[in-house]
This record gives structure tokens, sequence and C-alpha cells, in this order.
């Protein structure tokens, strides 16, 4: 069995850096990011080439997500 990683028409792998991890969000996310301005929990990652805009494939993997997700400051935090 081939273990090749994927590669786009352009030979890049995921950790190339022209490969970019890309936010997809849900429908409630897009409201909530038009509307509010607020950057919702991603609902899955999209790796995809910067060049030819292929995607290298999706992750739901929560650490990446997390990753993606700006926390928003706990209340009563002062600096
Ligand atoms: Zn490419």
């Amino acid at each position: 069995m081939e273990r090749r990683e994927r590669t786009c028409r352009c030979g890049y792998t995921r950790s190339h850096e022209m490969v970019v991890e890309e936010p997809e969000y849900t429908l409630w996310g897009w409201i909530l990011l038009s509307m509010f301005g607020v950057t919702p929990k991603p609902d899955h990652i999209v790796y995809r080439c910067q060049i030819c805009r292929q995607s290298l494939g999706s992750t739901r993997n929560p650490a990446v997500l997390a990753r993606r997700t700006v926390q928003p400051a706990p209340p009563g935090t002062k600096s």
C-alpha cells in the first residue's frame, strides 16, 4: 500500500508554506462572523494551496481547530 503524502498539482504537501490551514465555518459561524464580528470556532480546517487553490484534505482535529479560534479575553482580566 502506498503511503505517499498527498500533494497538489504544484507538488506541495500540507507542510509546505504555501499550503495554509483555512478555517471553514458553518452557516451559523458565518452569521456570527458577519453580524457580530466574533470569530466562531471553525467547523473544520481545510488545507489549501495558495497557488492553485487545490484542497489537500481537511481535519476536524480539536487541537487544530482551537489553534484557529481567537480566544476572547476572560472576563475580569485587567491589563
Ligand atoms: Zn498548488
